[in-house]
């Protein structure tokens, strides 16, 4: 079997597209979604995430600032600029770039942020409403492959979901999300034992570990749906995922390159929240 490609890239565009419709509905009414997002020092991929974010905001017709501050600020700064920012109404979403400068207090920060302008989904109080199914705000990363299986025509409801990767961004609240749509969830990590017997046995995998090529075919069910979180460089410097893509394509029924699968689809949703924390506005 060889696998269908699930189109990231083209996905994101579709979906970006119908944001950019609803942001100009709410321009006419007079509202602009804002974005903020607040930078500390000087990282490299961190800035290059972070422009991407500008230039896309603007793109859907967004307002957005960049706030830069030096890898010396002090927490205190820091929290100050946010507590600025929840009383903006001409902000609705706010991010703090990560990681933080060790003398900072990454959870403190994430707190800090109003859970209404919280469009990371990072916040205590988003990720508990999001664990009950109510009505929050869906981190990013999770939230953008829920999508692309959504408009992939992928069935959720009674999957067998292998979540591999326990981090509190992605493999923790996608497992989440998968088993609010009916899913049995099984989450692996770096103590598991025998990995290929669980991932195996996966009508749908995620595997977000941060390791080159380490999900291989012997991993994967004929037939199944990959979908690969990572963002890594091999050995040659190559942009590449956690799933060797040439041998596992070859078994799986679906499958996310990288570059151009689940990747634009973070950036998207982190739009699609700041769109939706403005509506939220309309009715408050
Ligand atoms: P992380 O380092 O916080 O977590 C990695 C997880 O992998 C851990 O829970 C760990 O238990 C698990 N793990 C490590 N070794 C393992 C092993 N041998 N067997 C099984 N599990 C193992 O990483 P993260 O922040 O979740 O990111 C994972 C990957 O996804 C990274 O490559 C990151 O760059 C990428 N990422 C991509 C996007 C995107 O938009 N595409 C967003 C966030 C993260």
């Amino acid at each position: 079997m060889t696998a269908v490609i699930i189109n990231g890239k083209e996905i994101a565009s579709k979906k970006k597209a119908e944001i950019a419709q609803e942001v100009q509905k709410l321009r006419d009414l007079g509202i602009t979604p804002g974005l903020a997002v607040i930078l500390v020092g000087d990282n490299h991929a961190s800035r290059t995430y972070v422009k991407n974010k500008e230039k896309t905001c603007r793109e859907l017709g967004m307002h957005s600032i960049l706030i830069e501050l030096p890898e010396t600020v002090s927490q205190e700064e820091l929290l100050m600029k946010i507590e600025e920012l929840n009383g903006d109404p001409a902000i609705h979403g706010i991010l703090v770039q990560l990681p933080l400068p060790k003398h900072i207090d990454e959870t403190k920060v994430i707190e800090s942020i109003s859970p209404y302008k919280d469009v990371d989904g990072f916040h205590p109080i988003n990720i508990g409403r999001m664990m009950t199914g109510q009505d929050a705000f869906l981190p990013c990363t999770p939230y953008g492959i829920m999508v692309l299986l959504e408009e992939s025509g992928i069935s959720i409801e009674g999957k067998h979901v292998v979540v591999v990767g326990r981090s509190n961004i992605v493999g923790k609240p996608v497992g989440q999300l998968f088993l609010n749509q009916h899913a049995t969830v099984t989450y692996c990590h770096s103590r598991t034992k025998d990995l290929t017997f669980h991932t195996s046995q996966a009508d749908i995998i995620i595997a977000a570990v941060g390791i080159a090529n380490f999900i291989k075919a012997e991993h994967v069910k004929e037939g199944a749906v990959v979908i690969d979180v990572g963002i890594n460089r091999n050995e040659t410097g190559k942009l590449c995922g956690d799933v060797a893509y040439d041998e596992v394509s070859e078994k799986a029924g679906f499958i996310t390159p990288v570059p151009g699968g689940v990747g634009p689809m973070t950036i998207t949703m982190l739009m699609f929240n700041t769109l939706k924390s403005a509506k939220n506005t309309l009715h408050s």
